[in-house]
């Protein structure tokens, strides 16, 4: 079932990083103000969306393996930006682009 496989890629390289990386941009992007836009997300590859408020921009995705389908279920709280980093599946070892566009209108 991959327990281990994905405990190793937590440990190894996965969402330590990613969180600091999250909370950077949560605080950089606090002050700006929402002035009433919608945002709209497209997942580009490696993701998949699990929340995503047009209104305020904050969105939640699970890092997705383009390969086997294999799924973070951890999902990364984003506020308002795009993602555009890279992993390696844990299950089959595919290293694969993600990408996801956040556009305000
Ligand atoms: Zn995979």
């Amino acid at each position: 079932m991959g327990a281990f496989s994905r405990r190793e890629f937590l440990m190894a390289c996965g969402f330590a990083g990613a969180a600091s990386v999250v909370s950077l941009l949560s605080a950089c992007s606090n002050n700006g103000t929402n002035t009433g836009g919608t945002y709209t997300f497209t997942v580009v590859s490696g993701a998949v969306l699990v929340e995503s408020d047009p209104k305020t921009g904050v969105y939640k995705y699970d890092k997705k393996c383009q390969a086997c389908g294999w799924e973070s279920k951890n999902p990364i709280t984003v506020k308002g930006t795009s993602v555009s980093t890279s992993f390696t599946c844990p299950q089959c070892h595919f290293n694969q682009k993600v990408e996801i566009n956040v556009t305000k209108s």
